[in-house]
């Protein structure tokens, strides 16, 4: 039984080819002014390697009193982004007033994050709100290593109509004391690509990593297994970033990770 058995090959999404291999999506953990969104993007595009520059809008913070993003004016900032990058814009929907404001200041691309992933109430709720949209949607993992619990999230989008549709892997939540911030459990995006062949898979490393130190090893694990694209955390003054200081990476940074990744030949 497959619940996913209509899905647009990413290569397809768009009008501009999503040609690269792998494909690369990155960004700030979170949108914190026009300033820092418009200069990461700039640099990120003219290292050549970023196709997709994603943004947190809306912050799931796990505890109260953190940084919980800044709205509204940030899907603004974004559209300058596109304007002046081209870059393809990624933002995470928790809510279906999340994905119509989205819609409204043309976001291209949305991504369910791992906490909502694992409320099946809440993932229905979007499902409806895009209902007959032809937005691409990716899904990370649930927190927990429930492979159903991602899968069905994935059906409920599917369900909706969405044929873009991808899965974004960024580990589990280790109760225990790790090296990295959460366990890759490679074995779930594994099993997931058996069972889904045509279900783009995307690797998220740096929150696989939690560390810069740890990146490059996670994403080169992501292309030893042929997943189909990246998404790293970037930041144009990383030590200063308001979310996920730890793990992001300047532009630059960035470049020479992906510069140094032995990708397979990929055959499209
Ligand atoms: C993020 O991508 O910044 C994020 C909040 O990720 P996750 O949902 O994987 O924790
Ligand atoms: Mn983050």
């Amino acid at each position: 039984m497959s619940g996913l058995d209509n899905i647009k090959p990413i290569h397809n999404w768009f009008s501009k080819k999503l040609d690269t291999h792998p494909i690369v999506i990155s960004g700030p953990c979170s949108a914190e002014s026009e300033e820092q969104l418009v200069s990461t993007a700039k640099a990120l595009n003219d290292t050549e390697q970023v196709q997709i520059f994603r943004a947190g809008v809306w912050k799931p913070r796990t505890r109260p009193n953190s940084f919980e993003g800044r709205g509204l004016d940030a899907l603004q900032w974004l559209n300058t982004v596109k304007q002046e990058t081209g870059l393809l814009t990624m933002v995470e929907v928790a809510s279906p007033k999340h994905v119509e404001m989205c819609l409204r200041h043309n976001v291209d691309i949305l991504w369910i994050g791992a906490r909502t992933t694992s409320n099946p109430f809440s993932v229905q709720e979007l499902a409806s709100a895009l209902q007959g949209m032809n937005m691409p949607v990716m899904v990370k993992n649930p927190i927990n290593p429930d492979i159903n619990l991602w899968i069905g999230a994935l059906e409920r989008i599917h369900k909706a109509g969405i044929s873009k549709l991808a899965a974004i892997h960024r580990g589990f939540y280790p109760f225990e004391k790790t090296i990295l911030r959460n366990i890759p459990k490679w074995e779930i995006p594994i099993e997931l690509k058996s069972r889904f062949h045509n279900l783009p898979i995307i690797c998220d490393p740096s929150h696989i990593a939690g560390s810069r130190k740890y990146i490059h090893e996670m994403a080169q694990k992501a292309m030893d297994l042929n997943m189909d694209g990246l998404m790293i955390e970037s930041h144009i003054c990383p030590d200063e970033a308001l979310s996920d200081a730890d793990q992001q990476l300047t532009p630059e940074d960035l470049n020479e990770l992906l510069r140094g990744l032995v990708c397979r030949l990929h055959v499209v």
